[in-house]
């Protein structure tokens, strides 16, 4: 479905993003890109999830230190903030000694687990109302496999007619590099005008589909692990939802 309407002066005309076409033309969303982490799921989740795995593999190493016992420290340590180093911390509390590479091998027990994680009913909700009227893919940053196992425990690859990893491409090509949202616009052969990229993260979600001409969404999840804003032109979404269950609404409009 492709409707272009000539409409210099209609309101809506000033919402758009801007793109070459957008002076003479505004689109219809017939295409939706989603984030993954804290767009489509919470990804507190994960983490959770992924730090179970590393206890029980921990507690294995260490057959001193029982799983619920590790589990509690690293949850302590993530949840009070610590971002970069939560297995050192949590180990040096537990009293087990460490080298770089024990920390290596913790770090792929969690990027490598099986998480045990649910789609929320509201996504699978709007997921399967969206099908019916728009192409929907998937862009999404982070460590392989990491991402896909994600994916396959969502049980939302059938939803997408395109995915793309950027981290399959290189590391240089995750956000906010363009490369992936113009590969996706290759891919399914539609125009940056016609296309929505929803995400969470202001910090890099916004940056490249802004400046390609997409419409940009945030979701304001109230658990989303990243809160910061960016001072950056063109890192803000041009519109902000606090539910997912808004986003079919919000399309209507545009
Ligand atoms: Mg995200």
């Amino acid at each position: 479905m492709r409707i272009e309407l000539y409409a210099p002066e209609h309101p809506l005309y000033t919402l758009g993003a801007p793109s070459p076409r957008s002076e003479l033309f505004f689109a219809m969303i017939t295409t939706v890109v989603f984030d993954l982490d804290d767009t489509l799921y919470d990804e507190i989740d994960y983490c959770r999830s992924g730090f179970a795995a590393v206890s029980e593999h921990l507690s294995h190493l260490s057959d001193a230190t029982p799983p619920d016992r590790v589990f509690a420290v690293l949850w302590k340590h993530f949840t009070a903030g610590n971002r970069t180093r939560v297995f050192n911390a949590a180990l040096d509390e537990l009293d087990v000694p460490w080298d770089e590479n024990l920390i290596n091998r913790l770090v792929d027990a969690y990027r490598t687990h099986v998480p045990t994680i649910t789609l929320p009913p509201e996504t699978r909700s709007v997921l399967d109302e969206l099908r019916k009227s728009h192409v929907l893919a998937l862009l999404t940053d982070g460590f392989l496999p990491a991402q896909k196992l994600k994916v396959r425990a969502l049980g939302i690859e059938p939803d997408f007619k395109a995915i793309v990893y950027t981290e399959e491409l290189g590391r240089e090509f995750w956000k906010p590099s363009p490369r992936g949202f113009e590969l996706l616009l290759e891919t399914l052969d539609v125009a940056a005008g016609e296309t929505a990229y929803v995400g969470d993260n202001e910090i890099k979600d916004f940056i490249a589909p802004n400046e390609l001409g997409f419409t940009t969404i945030q979701i304001l999840h109230p658990a989303r692990l990243h809160v910061g804003g960016s001072d950056l032109p063109n890192a803000a979404a041009r519109h902000k939802i606090h539910e997912i269950g808004h986003l079919p609404a919000l399309l209507r409009q545009l």
